[in-house]
């Protein structure tokens, strides 16, 4: 008599860690023994801790503000992984008068990957990315599965700002536009505060609420 084997689906695992004045989250994602940085924010330290012995195949990041990038060259100098980041917000990535806020700034002197529209499998993990412009324009959404990080696009009850260098107030009014077509049931992981899902937030974001 053979076992019944079910079909275990592993979830990917999602580590939150936020840090900085804005308490930006970094994501540390791992599936099957692939593992993502998304947003190394603040010091590199706190991320290295959480790491323990795992290697990063790849840092991601949702746009190149300054509370977003700082830790990236000292985790690159640690494990020579690639550094993915649409093109249009490279020029952050370089200019400290474009990345900052409140007088705190970061740079990233390491060479980038363009992180392009369309779907990309980096090891085991498999991404989609979208572009989403406004409140940079190199902003993306990165999808994977039924999880969606959304950079400083979309917070629980808000959305990102556009009055800061490069911000762009009518794309980002094309972006949401998009954002309310996605899928419903993705989970939103946001740059700043707490997870949510989108279809709570087409019911209670004022900036995404279709009904009233
Ligand atoms: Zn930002
Ligand atoms: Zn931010």
């Amino acid at each position: 008599m053979t076992a019944l084997c079910a079909v275990m689906e592993v979830k990917m695992k999602i580590e939150t860690i936020p840090s900085g004045a804005f308490a930006t989250n970094c994501y540390i994602l791992e599936d099957q023994g692939t593992v993502l940085i998304l947003d190394p924010t603040g010091k590199p330290q706190r991320i290295l801790d959480r790491l323990q012995d795992r290697v990063p195949a790849a840092i991601i990041l949702t746009h190149g503000h300054f509370d977003h990038i700082g830790a990236v060259d000292e985790l690159v100098r640690q494990f020579h992984c690639e550094v993915y980041v649409h093109p249009a917000d490279q020029v952050l990535l370089e200019d400290e008068t474009l990345n900052g806020m409140a007088g705190m700034t970061a740079h990233v002197r390491t060479q980038t990957t363009p992180l392009m529209e369309g779907t990309m499998k980096l090891g085991q993990i498999e991404l989609q990315i979208l572009e989403a412009p406004g409140h940079t324009p190199g902003s993306v959404l990165i999808v994977i599965g039924q999880d969606c990080f959304c950079g400083d696009v979309v917070f629980e009850g808000s959305v990102g700002r556009t009055d800061l260098p490069l911000g762009n107030d009518s794309q980002m009014r094309q972006t949401l536009k998009m954002v309310r077509m996605l899928n419903p049931q993705l989970n939103l992981y946001p740059g700043h505060g707490a997870a949510t899902t989108l279809e709570k937030e087409l019911n209670d974001n004022p900036f995404l609420r279709t009904r009233r």
